[in-house]
């Protein structure tokens, strides 16, 4: 019994709608999953986040073996229990925080060693360890665990990286025994040569969906869509495709064009907490002063709760003083904005109309702030 059944309803271009179908439900496609760092979205309870539109999210694997400890976890009855979250959750393999996060990190054919960023214990991650630690956490989507590098490095450094991540893929998976479904890591960073002898060695390995690494590290919207047009074919048709650490309302759009099917990022909540909302003409920051007697909705016409029970001026303020309701509020709209663009696409896909929808959504996305 494969881990996921993936259906396509209809594509419209690149682009495509579908069913992700999976034990602990199904996932609309193209989806976004809010990231739920350290087994909390943060601000928000699990039926919101529901509410919101939310299928799937996600869990760190980094953070959580080290607070509270995927064997803590396990013994509290995964993480689903734990947290209170029924639906799929998509953990990454931490390699990712492993070497944005953590000290003293030393690299291996083995696997990376590192100090935790908490408390300087010593840890080693492995492809073995991180397949061991999503099992623990009762993953339904598990990623195979690769090696970053920055996106400065050299195409030496980028090749070496990404054939040591093809050897760690066929790690993983070989480590791998879960109910759920195993994701390959496509790496080799703005290179086409070196993308599609990934994408070669990871259809070789087999997977269950795959994933572009490497991406949304600072290459700029632009460089990231010439990579899309070249490394999203490569990558096999029939089966999820995810882009990692993606990305701000504009890039889900140019991506989803492109053949995207899955999305990732903590912009909607960690721009929340800080006073960023977003719109469909473009992101505001609540904190501004000319919010101060706006008795509008963050977004009018917004069908989410934030919009239909409160005024900017009250959010502007519980923002300024920082309170944890600002917090929440500015959450809550921002992940609900998230999932109303994803079912917009979804929609329009099927209606053969994404282009006029992306035209549309850019028209009044990009346009100059008065
Ligand atoms: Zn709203």
């Amino acid at each position: 019994m494969p881990g996921l059944t993936f259906t396509i309803s209809a594509t419209d271009g690149a682009a495509r709608t579908g069913v992700i179908a999976m034990a602990r439900g199904d996932i609309r496609t193209p989806a976004f999953m809010p990231v739920g760092t350290a087994a909390t979205v943060k601000a928000m309870k699990p039926q919101d986040v529901r509410s919101s539109g939310a299928d799937i999210i996600l869990g760190n694997t980094y953070h959580l073996m080290l607070r509270p400890g995927a064997e803590r976890i396990a013994r509290l009855g995964g993480l689903h229990e734990f947290m209170g979250w029924e639906r799929p959750i998509l953990t990454d393999s931490g390699g990712y925080q492993v070497m944005s996060l953590s000290e003293l990190t030393k690299v291996t054919e083995e696997g990376v060693a590192f100090a935790s960023h908490l408390d300087g214990s010593r840890h080693m991650l492995s492809p073995e360890r991180s397949i061991e630690v999503q099992n623990l956490l009762g993953s339904d989507i598990a990623m195979a665990f690769d090696q970053l590098v920055p996106a400065t490095a050299t195409r030496g450094e980028h090749e070496a990286a990404m054939e040591r991540s093809m050897r760690w893929a066929e790690r993983s998976k070989a480590a791998f025994s879960g109910a759920g479904a195993l994701f390959g890591i496509q790496q080799g960073g703005l290179d086409e040569e070196l993308r599609g002898r990934s994408a070669e060695a990871l259809t070789a390995i087999g997977f269950d969906g795959y994933a572009i690494g490497g991406l949304a590290v600072g290459e700029g919207q632009e460089a990231m869509c010439r990579v899309l047009d070249f490394a999203t074919p490569m990558l096999p048709a029939d089966k999820p495709r995810y882009l990692m650490g993606v990305g701000k309302p504009d890039d889900l759009v140019e991506s989803v064009l492109r053949g995207v099917d899955m999305f990732d990022c903590v912009l909607p909540t960690r721009s929340g907490r800080t006073g960023q909302a977003f719109t469909a003409d473009g992101p505001i920051n609540i904190r501004n002063a000319r919010f101060a007697e706006d008795r509008d909705s963050i977004e009018p016409g917004c069908p989410c709760p934030t919009c239909t029970q409160f005024e900017r001026a009250y959010v502007h303020h519980l923002v300024r003083s920082g309170e944890i309701l600002g917090a929440m509020l500015m959450t809550e709209h921002n992940l609900w904005f998230y999932q109303r663009l994803m079912q917009a696409m979804r929609d329009a896909i099927a209606e053969a109309r994404i282009r006029e929808l992306a035209d549309g959504f850019f028209g009044r996305y990009r346009k100059p702030s008065p």
